[in-house]
């Protein structure tokens, strides 16, 4: 075995969440080494270089809101607070009323929705006032009061207090499964409780989109490298981890795949749950936690046409195979070959993962055709389909006791990454606020 000595706090994973730990701990002056196993920074949160497109093209359009504090405090202390651009209308599209539009009014949290609500009529006039009656019941009710929801899914809920069908279909549903990525027979109470909480009827501009502006090769390896290493600290891509090092319960280091030995006596793993599970002995209790874990994947799908079909920033196509679209056009990952390049998602993906790239792409071809009129004389450029299995993990039967961190019960070694106790579903949110979480354990801790 090599044998290398570091006086550094090692953070282990380039994601969201060990960006947001080394950027926390280099800005209070302290010297960090980043370990990143792949070739750049950014995590689940990545691009690529695509040649056809002559652009670096993220692996799914990721999208923030306003509520995000921990992440609008990551953009900006490393200086990419620009980079994010603010949309305070979400456009919806149904084939029975055309477009319709959410956006808030000048009335003050949580109403400034509520006019919006009310004037969605593609749901009928009872639809939108039991809309408005459920906010108001999330607003006020506190679900830990109510242990007999714990075991319930938000569509049981649902039913339990009259939600139509056509409801459940055209508003709840498109809204909660691109939140987080689930079906609505999958998603806990609590969690819904909070995002509708947070988003919908939080402080004001909680509700806005934010969507980045340039490529997460950008926002996230470029800027942080340039951060950190302004800094002094380090990042080592292609550096794998392949075993924590623990000794007397305490962290003395860990082993690189190459074989090499970093000793450390303060290590933030800011793995996947199911990649740090490897890096444990086998009966580490870190482990039986993490043993809970279930994924949820997402699907994006890009597609370069030959001239402009959508004018519109985002859409939102409730009951449909294409969920959400995304005009990507006036972003840095314009294709110069193409006019428009349109990022679209769809979450809780399972059933369809295994479908054909070409039977997929012809569906969603039909289905733009059916909304833009422009689509029927457009050519397809270029188009690449990213299938991601493991987008995030699954909320339902996910008691909060399993979400560790950030102290891991080992000395010197702090747990970071969406999946730790955050209290947030699977986000960038929830990596930032994890990494943030980390590093305040370090910088506040006694000397050992
Ligand atoms: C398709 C898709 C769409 C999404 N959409 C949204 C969205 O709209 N909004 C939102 O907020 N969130 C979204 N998410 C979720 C979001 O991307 C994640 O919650 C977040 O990026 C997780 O960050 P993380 O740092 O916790 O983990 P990760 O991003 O997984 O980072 C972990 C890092 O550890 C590295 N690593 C793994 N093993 C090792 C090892 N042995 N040694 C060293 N390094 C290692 C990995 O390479 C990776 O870089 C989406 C995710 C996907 C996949």
């Amino acid at each position: 075995m090599k044998h290398k000595t570091t006086s550094n706090i090692l953070v282990l994973g380039g994601g969201v969440a060990g960006i947001a730990a080394s950027v926390k701990l280099a800005s209070a002056g302290y010297r960090v080494t980043l370990l990143e196993k792949g070739p750049r920074l950014g995590g689940r949160a990545y691009s690529f270089y695509d040649a056809a497109a002559g652009e670096w093209v993220d692996n799914c359009q990721h999208i923030l809101m306003g509520c995000c504090e921990a992440l609008k405090e990551l953009y900006r202390l490393s200086g990419s607070e620009d980079k994010i651009t603010w949309q305070d209308t979400y456009y919806f599209f149904y084939p029975n009323k055309g477009f319709q539009t959410l956006k808030s009014s000048c009335l003050p949290a949580p109403f400034q929705l509520l006019p919006s609500f009310l004037k969605l009529d593609a749901l009928s006039f009872w639809d939108r006032i039991n809309i408005t009656q459920l906010m108001s019941s999330i607003l006020c009710q506190d679900p830990e009061v109510h242990p007999e929801w714990a075991t319930l899914s938000i569509k049981e809920w649902f039913e339990s207090q009259g939600v139509s069908r056509e409801s459940m279909r055209l508003f709840w549903e498109p809204v909660l499964v691109s939140a987080l990525n689930d079906s609505i027979d999958q998603l806990p109470v609590s969690y819904v409780f909070k995002t509708i909480r947070w988003g919908f009827l939080g402080r004001e501009g909680a509700w806005k989109m934010g969507i980045p502006l340039v490529s997460f090769h950008h926002l996230y390896h470029e800027q942080t490298l340039n951060y950190l290493t302004k800094r002094n600290s380090l990042v080592r891509l292609k550096e794998g981890v392949k075993k924590l090092v623990i000794q007397n319960n305490r962290i003395a280091g860990v082993l690189l795949s190459d074989g090499s030995y970093l000793e450390a006596d303060t290590v933030i793993s800011a793995l996947p749950q199911d990649k740090l599970v490897p890096l444990l002995d086998a009966d580490s209790c870190i482990k039986k936690n993490i043993s809970h874990y279930k994924l949820s994947p997402i699907m994006g799908i890009h597609l370069w046409l030959d001239r402009r079909i959508m004018e519109l920033p985002n859409l939102c196509l409730p009951g449909n195979f294409i969920q959400w679209i995304f005009d990507k056009t006036p972003g840095e990952a314009v294709s110069k070959a193409s006019s428009q390049y349109l990022s679209i998602v769809i979450s809780a993906s399972q059933e369809i993962m295994h479908l054909p790239q070409k039977e997929i792409i012809d569906t969603t071809l039909q289905e733009l055709k059916k909304v833009f009129p422009a689509a029927q004389e457009a050519c397809m450029v270029h188009s690449l389909i990213i299938r991601e299995p493991r987008a995030t993990f699954k909320l339902m039967e996910l008691q909060d006791s399993y979400r560790l961190g950030p102290v891991s019960g080992i000395t010197g070694l702090y747990l970071a990454g969406d999946w730790t106790d955050t209290g947030w579903p699977a986000t960038m949110e929830s990596a930032a606020l994890s990494g943030f979480a980390a590093a305040r354990q370090v910088i506040n801790r006694e000397p050992f």
